[in-house]
């Protein structure tokens, strides 16, 4: 946090907490004063339920008095008796009949209406006259009569009309007041009672207002309109109506408190509306609470739309409580201002707190920065890097000592400033340089990295990797401060032109391996992993009979059906080509390969995995057609084994051969026959006919002798004129037949040579192979025995050696 900052930081939570406190004490407030008026409302709206209903029954009472009146028979009689004589005597007063008859009832009633006077604060007991309003007798001012009221007392005439009672406040030519008015009815025997008229009862607001200040502790007022009470009232009775106040523009019927007239005076009164309304009024250091609400009069009650006549005012002094708001407002006020202040004192404390925190964690972050700083040119040292701090508007640049060590000058034979730079960069690589140097200073790019050469104090040229950034800038953005390293990277520069080189020579040599691929004798094709052809060679496709198109991307294994030697096919996790795909070893198998056009050739067939990093990415496989050459050594192999002369068997061959008899011969205990054969006389031939009769000869008897054996005789030429035949599965009487029909067959069959006739005979010696026999030179010499004897007992013969 900057110093500066603090007492902002300070002014700006001690306003929002002050304005916190603030706005909790007003929601406070505003809710006491609601509640207050509420209750002040409460209390008026009881205040006036409860005037409504002591008028209700202040009406009622007047009903009844009326009633005790009206019901008294005498009364009516007397009544009955007026108003016969007002209608002989024209109607409106009467004349004297008249006359006597009202002093009459006024004898009957006044001792009544005395008592009601004083015992029930009557004001008014009024004999009417039906039909309307015809005043009969005023008790209460015998000397007004006779006058017709229809249009200002409606009360009387709806009691005349129907004879049901009635109450209410109405005005009369006298004053205002509240009325109960009931029929007088004269009963006639045999027959409905008669209509005389109304008898009224008239009573002030007076008991209600005394009862009512009593128990509301209040003062309470009945106003009545100027318009209504002028409109009504006699005028010379008008100084009775009351008092007079323009300030209301009313007559103040009665009040229970006298200071209500000040108010009316001063106009001081709740505005009139149809409903309850009320205000407080300060008054000579009390404080009132006033409420007004509309009086109605008789018709008024019947129709509501027709105008009030006046007002009620009731009002208390309600001082007490408004000083016992105040007191809690200051008590609100009070404890929320302490609270603040309490409050404001922990937020200086904890911001005191927090500011001695924050100073410690910068000064620990700080101390942190400087070790690191120092351990940061201890790692610049460590990591050999000369650096730079370039003062932008003066051009003055630092260097540190390694940054002049790296091209071979002291610190102090360097000027700090950007010239000693710019002197010594390559002049080829500013083009490159300035590309990433002023788009940086402009600050379009977040950092400067350039890879140039410097100009050592020997001459030579060391690559420099140049690394910074802008750490300042001005207003407008422009650079201040920029630093940076150094690091000599001439070694890697060295090494990466090596690796150029050596890519470049690896390039030529793989452009040379493609050249000898496409040049190869031998089918060569690569496959990836998967087996499938990626690359082939022209040898390869002639030998297959495909295109090129049609078999890379293909599978070898589907492609080329590879086959063993012996002809039957290998299953794909078999096949030499995938195995060493799988397991990285290099295959050299004899194999066949099928062409496109479905014939099988045998091949030699080499499959050598190649390997990324000890991965295995694919192989290659070469293979060479070896059908030639496997007819070659079929040749040879013949050539081997063959007696050239007559196509027996050589001698190597057949002792071979029948070496493995004897072999079969012992482990099966199998029998078999050695024939040893030689021509009688031979060199005879020779001498007589020459060396190529004696051949055609020897010719003539192996082709004769072939013919007469079996295919699984064994036939062989042991050397000059001598055979062997080896009889297997043969017996000693089978073997001698077979010699004995050679023998005849010969001897039946003399050889012809170019027109001469050679006739020569065979002598044989046979023996039996035995199991017992140790090894074949035991069976042919007893063979050879057989045969000397043969020769010796003549010739042409065959003899046996078991
Ligand atoms: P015998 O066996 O009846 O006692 O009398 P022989 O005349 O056959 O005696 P011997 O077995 O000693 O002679 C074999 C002769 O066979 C000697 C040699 O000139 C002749 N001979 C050996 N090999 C060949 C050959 O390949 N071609 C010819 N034309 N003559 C051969
Ligand atoms: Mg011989
Ligand atoms: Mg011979």
């Amino acid at each position: 946090m900057q110093k500066n900052r603090y007492p902002l930081l300070v002014l700006i939570s001690s306003v929002l907490l002050a304005a916190t406190f603030l706005s909790i004490a007003l929601v406070r407030q505003g809710k006491d004063q609601q509640e207050f008026e509420q209750h002040l409302a409460n209390d008026g709206r009881q205040a006036q339920a409860a005037f409504q209903i002591a008028a209700a029954n202040q009406e009622l009472q007047l009903l009844t008095l009326a009633a005790l009146v009206a019901n008294s028979p005498r009364v009516a009689a007397l009544f009955a008796q007026g108003r016969e004589a007002v209608l002989a005597e024209g109607g409106g007063p009467g004349q004297s009949r008249s006359a006597e008859a009202r002093a009459a009832l006024m004898r009957e009633v006044e001792p009544a209406w005395r008592v009601l006077q004083q015992q029930f604060g009557l004001r008014q007991l009024h004999f009417f006259l039906a039909p309307g309003a015809l005043s009969y007798l005023r008790v209460h001012h015998p000397d007004k009569f006779g006058d017709r009221i229809d249009d200002v007392r409606p009360i009387i005439v709806d009691v005349n009309r129907d004879q049901r009672p009635r109450s209410g406040f109405e005005t009369g030519r006298l004053y205002s007041a509240l009325r109960g008015v009931v029929p007088v009815l004269l009963s006639r025997p045999g027959g409905n009672p008669m209509t005389v008229g109304a008898v009224e009862a008239g009573g002030s607001f007076e008991p209600i207002l005394s009862l009512l200040d009593r128990q509301l502790d209040a003062g309470l007022a009945v106003t009545v309109d100027s318009t209504h009470v002028e409109g009504t009232v006699w005028n010379t009775n008008l100084p009775n109506a009351g008092e007079k106040f323009p300030g209301c523009d009313c007559y103040l019927e009665i009040t229970s408190r006298p200071e209500i007239r000040a108010w009316l005076t001063q106009g001081l009164l709740p505005d009139q509306k149809t409903g309850l309304s009320s205000r407080l009024l300060e008054w000579k250091d009390h404080s009132y609470h006033m409420l007004r609400f509309p009086l109605r009069d008789y018709l008024g009650t019947l129709d509501l739309k027709r105008p009030t006549v006046g007002s009620v005012l009731i009002w208390s002094d309600i001082s007490r409580q408004v000083a016992n708001e105040r007191n809690k407002a200051w008590r609100n006020w009070g404890f929320n201002f302490l609270a603040y202040l309490v409050a404001q004192a922990v937020l200086l404390l904890l911001l005191q707190y927090f500011r001695k925190e924050w100073q410690r964690r910068l000064d620990a972050a700080k101390e942190a920065v400087s070790v690191r700083e120092q351990s940061l040119d201890l790692a610049l040292k460590g990591a050999d890097l000369g650096t730079w701090d370039w003062h932008v508007p003066s051009s003055r640049v630092e260097f540190n000592e390694r940054w002049a060590r790296m091209l071979g000058y002291r610190p102090d034979e360097l000027e700090g400033n950007l010239e000693t730079w710019s002197r010594l960069v390559h002049p080829d690589d500013w083009l490159a340089l300035n590309a990433v140097l002023e788009p940086h200073l402009r600050g379009d790019t977040p950092a400067y990295e350039s890879e140039h050469r410097m100009r050592h104090k020997d001459g030579h040229w060391v690559w420099v990797l140049d690394r910074g950034r802008v750490v300042e800038r001005d207003a407008v953005g422009q650079p201040l401060r920029a630093a940076g390293t150094h690091l000599d990277i001439t070694a890697r520069r060295d090494a990466l032109a090596a690796a150029e080189a050596s890519r470049r020579e690896v390039e030529h040599l793989s452009r040379r391996n493609e050249l000898l691929l496409m040049s190869a004798g031998e089918g060569i094709f690569g496959l990836d992993v998967r087996g499938r052809i990626t690359f082939i060679n022209p040898a390869a496709l002639s030998m297959l009979g495909y295109g090129s198109a049609e078999v890379i991307g293909q599978d070898s294994h589907a492609l080329l059906h590879p086959r063993r030697q012996d002809g039957t096919a290998y299953p794909e996790a078999e096949c030499p080509i995938f195995r060493t795909l799988h397991d990285g070893m290099t295959r050299h198998t004899e194999d066949w390969l099928i062409r496109k056009d479905g014939q099988g050739f045998p091949v030699e067939l080499t499959t050598t995995a190649m390997k990324e990093q000890g991965t295995i990415e694919g192989a290659v496989t070469v293979f060479q057609n070896i059908e030639v050459r496997r007819q070659a050594e079929a040749e040879m192999i013949r050539l081997a084994t063959i007696d050239s002369l007559t196509g027996l068997l050589n001698r190597r061959c057949f002792l071979e051969q029948a070496e493995k008899e004897m072999a079969r011969v012992r482990r099966f205990n199998q029998g078999a026959a050695l024939l040893m054969l030689d021509l009688d006389f031979f060199k005879r031939v020779n001498d007589t006919h020459g060396h190529a009769a004696g051949d055609g000869v020897l010719r003539h008897f192996a082709t004769l002798s072939r013919d007469s054996l079996r295919q699984v005789d064994l036939f062989g030429r042991l050397g000059g004129e001598e055979f062997g035949i080896l009889l297997p599965a043969t017996d000693e009487v089978g073997a001698r037949e077979t010699a004995e029909r050679l023998r005849g067959r010969l001897e039946g069959h003399p050889a012809e040579f170019q027109g001469i006739t050679i006739a020569v005979t065979v002598s044989i010696g046979l023996t039996l192979l035995s199991a017992a026999d140790a090894s074949l030179d035991i069976v042919i010499n007893r063979a050879d025995a057989a045969l000397y004897r043969a020769k010796h007992q003549g010739r042409n013969r065959v003899e046996a050696v078991i």
